[in-house]
């Protein structure tokens, strides 16, 4: 069975790769010489993995999954949300994010805050969503240097470490991106017997 994984990033594409074991031919954007933007226009993560899949579901006929993440925060009515990648402008860096979430924070004392993944799978024209949620508080200062995006402010619920002070092994184990990837493997593995 073939299935493509909509993303341009080939950590992602090799982690998910791994844990299907080879039992389904996983092909990237670059497998179909795909090299452009997918268009993400929507306001929720939920049509954003859609439309990505979607989209590249429409011009090859093969059936395609893509994730998109939020960092939603109670305190901030679930911001940065969607807009997760680009909450300090369009071409803003990480550490201008993280900036920008621990100043709106500041003396706000709920912390809580939730990462959230969905993937959208399109299969044969129908889409199925698995989701994977992490809780945890944000720091009032970064702590750590692995990992990416507000990692360094993130910890998750249960750990005196924030995502950013693990190891990418441990991170994976528990992360929002794992725990929907878990559920879209186990469907897919479900569906072959
Ligand atoms: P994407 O949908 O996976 O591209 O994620 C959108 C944005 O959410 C990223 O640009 C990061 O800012 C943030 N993000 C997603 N996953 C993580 C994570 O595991 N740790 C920290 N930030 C993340």
């Amino acid at each position: 069975m073939k299935l493509v994984f909509a993303t341009n990033n080939q950590h992602k594409f090799q982690e998910i790769n791994k844990k299907l074991e080879n039992k389904i031919e996983l092909l990237s954007l670059n497998d179909l010489d795909f090299h452009d933007e997918i268009p993400e226009s929507h306001e929720t993560i939920e049509e954003n993995a859609k439309e990505k899949a979607q989209f590249i579901y429409n011009r090859y006929h093969i059936n395609c999954f893509a994730d998109d993440t939020g960092l939603e925060i109670d305190a901030l009515n679930g911001r940065p949300g969607v807009y997760s990648a680009r909450y300090a402008g369009e071409t803003c860096s990480f550490e201008d994010n993280m900036k920008k979430v621990l100043l709106e924070m500041t003396g706000i004392s709920n912390r809580k805050a939730k990462f959230r993944t969905i993937i959208a799978l399109v299969e044969e024209g129908n889409t199925h969503y698995f989701e994977g949620i992490v809780h945890g508080n944000i720091l009032g200062s970064p702590r750590g240097h692995e990992g990416f995006g507000y990692d360094p402010v993130f910890q998750p619920e249960g750990f005196d470490k924030t995502f950013a002070e693990m190891t990418l092994h441990d991170k994976n184990k528990i992360s929002h991106r794992a725990l929907a990837l878990n559920k879209l493997i186990e469907y897919l593995n479900n569906k072959k017997q």
